[in-house]
């Protein structure tokens, strides 16, 4: 019994890696594994660390060619992973990807201009998920003082919640380095709405990499109630990345009313002191999300995401 980490997904076959090694070998999954994760239309994901056997008639020691998969027999315990549904009418959902750690969310200040509580629901998916997020602006060879304004208000309200913010350009390089140690032995997810320039970015982070493929096939695939694949790239520079096709490649949460503050860090962070427990932090007396609002602990851009969020009851995707 051997372990490795499954660096793609390809309809019934997958690609393994002894990570940091990056020989890739084939394998197929036991059927009784497929059986096991009913609900997710993959059992085995990319990021999974499993276990793997050779058919019996294979001598000992032999290593395996391009013909003979490996078969996988288990897969080991995740630290974390983040699930997306497969297809808009299905029930089904498929796991993204597995042990990550952490979320880079490509953003831009204008061309085009970050939607805030859109950026919201993304970190509430994160931390759902337990996956750390690092907010990533793009493109600031572009930006004039007056968006440069709006950049330094925008660090202030995220970085007083808790997450990184770093500025890059993929067309000057500035930050790109940086980015690059941050993704060194360890594993990453990049996701961002169209146009922000993530393709770019994972182009500049290794000009090697051509995530545009991928997201050619997603589009293609969406069209029919087809799975859509992940696929874990290295870095020439070390570590691995996985790429989403936009926004539509990333999470799903279903979260109840009560549980969507949890997924606030700062709220969280302040909610022990509300007077009334549950608190829905808007109308009850004394309660300290509301007071750190007033305060300015708690920006009132986040507050306002919250509130949106318990409008629509708690279901994101
Ligand atoms: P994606 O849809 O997020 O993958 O975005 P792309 O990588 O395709 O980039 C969208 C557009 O933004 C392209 O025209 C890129 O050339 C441009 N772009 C990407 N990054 C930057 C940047 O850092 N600075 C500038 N000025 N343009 C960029
Ligand atoms: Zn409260």
């Amino acid at each position: 019994m051997d372990t490795a980490t499954v660096v793609k997904h390809t309809g019934s076959h997958y690609l393994l890696a002894r990570l940091p090694e990056w020989s890739l070998f084939p394998a197929v999954l036991r059927g009784r594994i497929r059986l096991k994760g009913a609900s997710s239309t993959n059992p085995v994901a990319v990021g999974d660390m499993v276990r793997f056997e050779y058919p019996d008639n294979l001598p000992d020691g032999e290593t395996p060619t391009a013909e003979t998969p490996a078969v996988i027999t288990e897969v080991l315990p995740r630290k974390n992973y983040m699930i997306r549904r497969s297809a808009n009418l299905s029930r089904q959902s498929h796991i993204i990807a597995a042990n990550l750690d952490r979320a880079f969310i490509v953003v831009t200040m204008d061309f085009p201009e970050v939607k805030l509580p859109f950026l919201d629901r993304i970190l509430v998916t994160c931390e759902v998920y337990g996956i750390p997020a690092v907010i990533v602006v793009n493109k600031t060879d572009l930006y004039d003082a007056q968006i440069r304004e709006r950049l330094s208000v925008f660090r202030t309200i995220y970085e007083g919640a808790g997450y990184p913010v770093m500025e890059v350009s993929a067309v000057t390089g500035d930050g790109v380095g940086k980015l690059r140690d941050m993704c060194r032995d360890s594993l990453s997810l990049f996701s961002g709405v169209s146009g922000v320039g993530k393709s770019s970015l994972i182009k500049a982070l290794d000009p090697s990499l051509n995530p545009r493929t991928g997201e050619i096939s997603e589009a293609h695939l969406q069209g029919r109630h087809t799975t859509t694949f992940y696929e874990m790239y290295r870095l020439a520079t070390g570590g691995y990345i996985i790429d989403t096709p936009g926004i539509r490649g990333f999470g799903l949460v279903d979260l109840s009313r009560e549980e969507i503050a949890l997924y606030f860090p700062e709220m969280l962070k302040v909610s022990g002191d509300c007077r009334f427990v549950p608190c829905t932090h808007t109308h009850e007396p004394g309660c300290a999300v509301k007071e750190a609002v007033e305060a300015g602990k708690i920006s009132v851009e986040r507050y306002e995401s919250y509130l949106g969020m318990l409008e629509e009851g708690g279901k994101y995707r």
